[in-house]
């Protein structure tokens, strides 16, 4: 137990040992059920790997599954350098697509830069011994991937403009800002029913985003800065309400712990907290992130009901609550709240 009774997850949480295997989930308890306390669960028998618990009922089928790790993407770049080829290799871990050169030099080369990977092979060598050397590296090339992914995101933050045209990441999609209305035909069902309400506009649907979304905000096309974050923050903080209680709620049914009550922060050094007495604050700027880094923040505030500390059990508590959280973790740790536009 901590002394003040209170543990906050934030940037600075010390690099911890590796968790213990996690135990099998608690089943789902329904929902319409009291939430009660999840009955003692034995430890698993020494399967490699629990099974993912099963999806949840309220998560709209459309939706990515919650314990889905996080896959690093690996992007075609749009103009492939002369004499390259894409190719794409499957491995262990997932699918790693890269930029194949063939060299006069006399081993295969593996280089992370602008466009991701980039293996240099010699011309003798076959595209059967380029995937086997590709997958021989796999780990190396996903950790350096994961890093190269990292910093392009935070680059992306960093460029947030108010403005018109302005890019925002929105539930780790890239989302644009418009002012005003948009044209009737791309408004379509999203067109407010009282077309003088003012209310922002999300051309798309912001259960599922896509890059290239648009959020139309109310505003003046000679509105500033200040007005057009503002606004733009209000929705923002409106959807993470919403998105984080769906998720909570998730996971309350799923592990069958209680809270007191929860609230969105702004803290600029924190994601999260947990007090001893029930009580969870959720950074509303987590809506910037994809959904599994969201989960991983809410599974590991809700296992700190259990353990009010870092120690080996609270890591196992927060793999029971969600499976593989790691890769999530690790994305978050490199991030901090205030680094985040606004
Ligand atoms: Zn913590």
């Amino acid at each position: 137990m901590m002394p003040s009774g209170r543990v906050q997850l934030d940037l600075f949480d010390p690099v911890m040992p590796a968790p213990v295997a996690p135990r099998v989930p608690a089943p789902p308890a329904p929902a319409s059920t009291p939430i009660a306390p999840a009955p003692a669960v034995p430890p698993a028998a020494p399967v490699a790997r629990p099974a993912a618990p099963p999806a949840p009922p309220s998560i709209p089928p459309s939706r990515p599954p919650a314990t889905q790790a996080s896959r690093v993407p690996t992007p075609r770049p749009p103009p492939l350098p002369d004499g390259a080829r894409w190719r794409e290799t499957g491995t262990e871990q997932q699918s790693i697509g890269y930029v194949l050169l063939r060299s006069r030099r006399r081993s295969i080369g593996f280089v992370i830069g602008d466009d991701g990977l980039r293996v240099t092979a010699p011309n003798w060598v076959t595209l059967t011994q380029v995937d086997e050397a590709v997958r021989e590296k796999s780990r190396w090339i996903l950790s350096k991937l994961r890093d190269w992914h990292t910093r392009q995101e935070r680059l992306a933050l960093a460029h947030t403009r108010w403005q018109a045209g302005g890019e925002l990441p929105y539930l780790g999609r890239r989302i644009q800002l418009q002012l005003g209305t948009p044209p009737a035909a791309e408004a379509g069902a999203a067109r407010p029913a009282n077309p003088r309400a003012m209310q922002a506009i999300y051309t798309g649907d912001p259960e599922l985003p896509q890059d290239g979304d648009t959020l139309w905000l109310p505003l003046p096309p000679d509105a500033d800065h200040a007005r057009i974050r503002d606004s733009a923050q209000a929705w923002l903080q409106r959807r993470a309400a919403q998105w984080f209680d769906v998720r909570l709620n998730v996971f309350l049914d799923r592990s069958g712990l209680r809270i007191n009550r929860w609230r969105l922060s702004s803290a600029t050094t924190r994601w999260g907290s947990c007090t001893s007495d029930g009580n969870i604050s959720l950074n509303w700027r987590l809506i910037h992130f994809a959904p599994d880094i969201i989960d991983y923040v809410i599974a590991h505030e809700l296992a700190h009901l259990r353990e009010m500390n870092h120690s080996h059990d609270f890591w196992a508590e927060v793999g029971q609550i969600l499976p593989d959280y790691e890769a999530a973790r690790d994305v978050l740790r490199k991030h901090a709240p205030g680094d985040l536009p606004g």
